[in-house]
């Protein structure tokens, strides 16, 4: 029997452009996309559809917006190309899709659906990925494409250094993140999605924390589906998702307070900034962080909202 409840949670990166930076030009643009990313996973929930084709669906609403860092606004690497990262995880049958520094592909996350959906592998990576792509005949994108200005001048000022930032680090007053989703299904069941283009300059080859189920990604049905964003070399070392996950099933807290222990705590006793958006099997929705913002938004039946700072 279905069950009545349902709900979607997004985000589009920890840490925002400074409060006495953001314009109300700006924070509309932002605003607007959220709107977007969000209603169109919730309208695939209110139909009937499941968790899965829901976070898919608002993911790649925000990876062709070129305000966040995945898909087309992805951030540049060390040798000024787009390597990007992206994962998908049903909680009913903890079957998980991933795909690491692939390239040109305009939405990743739909490769990582085609992974989950269609190999008995759960994480490909670069040219292999590629080659694993060729039957689905998915949309590719040219280099130019992912040239987005704003990208480039982060890049520019750090290109060339042995140093590598959040795209949204304090020093650089372009803070826009990572995206991803996280739904309950009328069915009961969760999903999770996250997608990125990474740190600004990190080096050919860097993997983050994206990809990597149980750190940046994680869905179970026992408990809840989590997306991560924030330094991902913290959230590996934290285990960020699945430690939400562990501290519900092992230790009986509530998603709240799970999320807050990993977030406002674990992840930041290790260093690490970032944050989380997470959603329980009864439709709670949790989206703490520990920085100065994250571009967020949840929907279910009684409520609809989109936030940027805290
Ligand atoms: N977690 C991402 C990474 O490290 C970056 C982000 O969330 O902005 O690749």
């Amino acid at each position: 029997m279905s069950k009545e409840k349902f709900g979607i949670a997004i985000h589009g990166g920890a840490g925002t452009i400074l409060r006495s930076k953001m314009t109300a030009e700006k924070e509309q643009a932002y605003r607007s996309a959220l709107e977007i990313a969000l209603d169109a996973g919730y309208a695939v929930l209110a139909k009937g559809g499941t968790s899965l084709a829901a976070v898919e669906c608002a993911v790649i609403k925000l990876e062709n917006c070129p305000l966040f860092n995945a898909g087309r606004g992805s951030v540049f690497n060390a040798k000024g190309e787009h390597e990007m990262d992206a994962s998908i995880m049903d909680g009913k049958t903890l079957h998980a899709g991933a795909v690491a520094a692939v390239r040109n592909f305009k939405n990743p996350i739909t490769l990582a659906h085609k992974v989950l959906l269609h190999s008995d592998h759960v994480l490909l990576m670069g040219e292999g990925a590629m080659e694993f792509a060729k039957p689905y005949a998915l949309d590719m994108e040219s280099d130019e494409y992912f040239h987005v200005d704003h990208r480039y001048a982060q890049w520019q000022k750090i290109k060339g250094s042995d140093s590598f930032q959040l795209d949204h680090a304090k020093e650089d007053k372009k803070y826009l993140g990572t995206v991803g989703a996280v739904a309950l299904d009328m069915d009961g069941n969760l999903a999770a999605a996250t997608s990125t283009g990474g740190m600004t300059n990190k080096k050919f080859g860097r993997i983050g924390d994206s990809p990597l189920i149980g750190l940046g990604n994680y869905a179970n049905n026992k408990t809840c589906a989590v997306s991560c964003t924030g330094s991902g070399e913290y959230i590996m070392r934290g285990v960020t998702a699945y430690d939400i996950s562990c501290l519900m099933e092992y230790k009986g807290l509530s998603l709240d307070e799970a999320a807050n222990e990993s977030v406002m705590k674990r992840l930041l006793d290790l260093g690490g900034d970032g944050g989380v958006i997470a959603i329980d099997a009864q439709g709670n929705i949790s989206m703490p962080f520990n920085c100065d913002g994250m571009y967020r938004g949840m929907r279910n039946q009684e409520r609809r909202e989109v936030s940027i700072y805290g």
